[in-house]
């Protein structure tokens, strides 16, 4: 097994300035442990500890060596296994890989303890209720705090400063972050501990292809170096944050109710944030407890962290097959011996971009660990045998020569490649939504009929789809579709989004139209977009290149006359003093409503100028709700400060503003 040197200059740099020292290992015997997890059972206690110390260092600078989870069940596992006691396992885990002022922290910031399993949370509660007993507090009457345990950078905030935690009583001062831009959910400072996250879905969109992880990209925000354009980017877009622990959402209840509906509780805190979370935090709210129950030197005992174990299996890849994007980029997707994984047959997993496929050894006959947590796709966590890769050359749909951009393979020959065209095809038809019977099938047999445009779809009559051999039936309904997509009413920003361009997607499209007209959106300058702040200038770059692209298409396929919905702009609701008190808001409906169709609320909020989102954050404004509404989704928005108020409410602030 050729093994690789993952333990290189940056790490030794981090190390250095992390002011560890190796003494008893070597770089060597740290590529063998990475290599071979299994020969840790074999090394010294002295060799155990540094590795955790080194690994640990490299985690927290950005540049992980293992895995967490390996962290956790194999190397933690081992020194708890030969030492429970040992100070490692006690102490804060030290962290120091960041330039700038050392200081101490106005408030010790301490570890959370974690637990894996359910029997061990309710062994605890039963502790709380053998304390609150112990000073007579009324048990029935405890609450206990529920939150998503964030899967960030920790760091606290005390209004001047922003500090990370350092070894839990000295930090190091990285206020910079804030000048670079970087947003404090709920917009206040000094609000304490919190985290520097990362939005999930945008990471995966726009960074995975230039970070290995979150943790890498938290830490490119916080190094002391120029900062790099997609992280400035990402702060722009308010999609990296520090998130204060104190405008969290929480779930809040009784102890009873807790351990009755445990699972329930657990899955609905998790899905709280559209961060990562890699547990749940449950704590007792009363005072007088926490002070009795008090804390060691490293965990609060009134809080304790819930992580559940990610499900793991170790598969062999069969083979890896490229895949053309419509964008051109070349996808690797790994064919898997079928496993059983969360309860679900698994027989394929994405690796990021042939970079990876290349540095990691993923080729026909590698082992590999998959690890699937909740509803993430499963994803290549660990290669445990390496084998020779297949690195394709040329394109899998049209053959051409494929070129390296950074790490992703690509194809160039936009326009003529037939796996883009008939993605590009594709996605179309499904944003359109309101268009059926063009999938795959269709949009591949009519590619193989020579109608390779958007256009030319349009331009079919029944006749030409029969001579594709498409039935008597099918080709009046396709020919149907097609003359109903044009005259029902859709709405603009959908028809822009449906042509694909890069970076505009729905919310983007239709933030772009609450700006300019549609009609005008080819005379944009890069100044134009920036100076109307509507977006940051390298996402103006990117989308104006890709306008230029789709323009030819684009415009003669509106050409064919569609019935568009214009989006409002700002500008017009100003002039007709119809500037409603919604517009600009972030708008939730939950519940069932008297007034209309859910649906149909948000269409008209966004008329008025609002923007809709589907779960509570430190941005939304108002929680419109309908019946049936838990008390407990209320209490949670309030506590962000964000405005409840009940559709009549709703409907009266938006009364005069209505335009039909
Ligand atoms: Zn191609």
């Amino acid at each position: 097994m050729k093994q690789k040197k993952i333990f290189n200059q940056d790490h030794r740099t981090i190390l250095k300035r992390s002011g560890i020292i190796l003494q008893t290992l070597n770089d060597e015997e740290i590529i063998n442990i990475i290599n071979q997890p299994m020969y840790v059972s074999m090394i010294s206690d002295d060799k155990l500890i540094e590795f955790l110390r080194v690994a640990n260092a490299l985690y927290r600078g950005g540049k992980p060596i293992i895995s967490d989870a390996d962290y956790d069940s194999i190397f933690l596992a081992e020194l708890k296994k030969r030492n429970p006691k040992h100070e490692f396992l006690t102490s804060v885990e030290p962290e120091a890989a960041f330039e700038g002022a050392k200081v101490d922290l106005p408030v010790p910031m301490l570890s959370t303890e974690k637990k894996t399993s359910k029997k061990e949370i309710l062994f605890w509660l039963e502790g709380i209720e053998k304390s609150a007993t112990d000073i007579g507090l009324n048990v029935n009457e405890l609450r206990v705090h529920v939150t998503p345990k964030l899967d960030g950078f920790a760091a606290y905030d005390d209004g001047r400063c922003l500090y990370t935690r350092g070894d839990g009583r000295r930090g190091t001062d990285i206020s910079r972050v804030f000048s670079r831009g970087l947003a404090v959910a709920g917009g206040k400072r000094g609000r304490g501990a919190g985290e520097i996250v990362v939005d999930k879905e945008y990471f995966e969109k726009y960074l995975s292809d230039h970070f290995e992880n979150t943790r890498n990209f938290q830490s490119s925000i916080i190094r002391e170096k120029t900062l790099d354009p997609y992280v400035d980017e990402a702060i722009k877009e308010k999609a990296a944050l520090f998130f204060p622990f104190s405008e969290m959402p929480s779930w809040e209840g009784s102890i009873d109710e807790l351990r009755n509906r445990f699972e329930g509780i657990t899955e609905e805190v998790w899905n709280y944030v559209t961060y990562d979370v890699d547990g749940i935090i449950f704590e007792v709210t009363d005072i007088r407890l926490k002070e009795y129950m008090g804390s060691t030197s490293h965990h609060h005992r009134w809080q304790i962290a819930y992580k559940t174990n990610m499900e793991k299996a170790i598969v062999k890849v069969i083979s890896v097959k490229p895949q053309t994007s419509r964008s051109g980029r070349v996808t690797p997707v790994a064919e898997l011996e079928p496993t059983k994984l969360s309860g679900v047959t698994i027989s394929r997993a994405t690796a990021h971009h042939y970079a990876m496929v290349k540095e990691k050894g993923i080729g026909p006959g590698a082992i590999i660990e998959l690890v699937r947590s909740g509803m993430v796709i499963p994803k290549i966590e660990r290669v445990i045998t390496r084998a020779k890769p297949d690195i394709p050359d040329k394109c899998p749909s049209c053959g051409s020569h494929l070129i390296w951009d950074t790490d992703n393979l690509i194809c160039t020959k936009v326009g003529h490649c037939p796996a883009q065209i008939i993605n590009t095809i594709e996605h179309f038809f499904k944003t359109l939504r309101n268009v059926d019977g063009f999938g795959l099938a269709t949009i591949d047999k009519l590619f193989e009929n020579g109608v390779k445009t958007i256009y030319d779809i349009y331009m079919l009559k029944e006749d030409d789809f029969k001579g594709f051999g498409f039935g008597e039936k099918q080709s009046q309904n396709l020919v149907s579709e097609l003359l109903r997509s044009r005259t029902q009413s859709l709405e603009d920003w959908r028809f822009l989004a449906a042509f694909g361009v890069h970076r505009l997607g729905h919310v983007s499209c239709e933030h772009l139209l609450q700006h300019v007209h549609l009609d005008n959106i080819f005379e944009l300058t890069s100044e134009d977009i920036t100076r109307k702040k509507i977006f940051a200038k390298k996402t103006a770059e990117i989308i104006l290149k890709g306008l230029q692209d789709i323009r030819n298409e684009f415009e003669r396929v509106k050409k064919l006359g569609f019935n568009l919905e214009r989006t409002k702009l700002f500008s017009e609701l100003r002039k007709e003093g119809a500037i409603s008190p919604i517009t600009g808001k972030q708008i939730i409906f939950t519940g069932a409503m008297k007034h209309g169709k859910r649906e149909e609320m948000e269409k008209e909020a966004r008329l008025l100028g609002a923007k809709i989102a589907k779960s509570v954050t430190g941005r939304t404004d108002f929680l419109v709700t309908g019946e049936d509404v838990g008390i407990k989704k209320i209490e949670t928005a309030e506590k962000k400060g964000v405005r409840v108020i009940t559709e009549l409410e709703y409907l009266d602030m938006i009364r005069g503003y209505i335009k039909k």
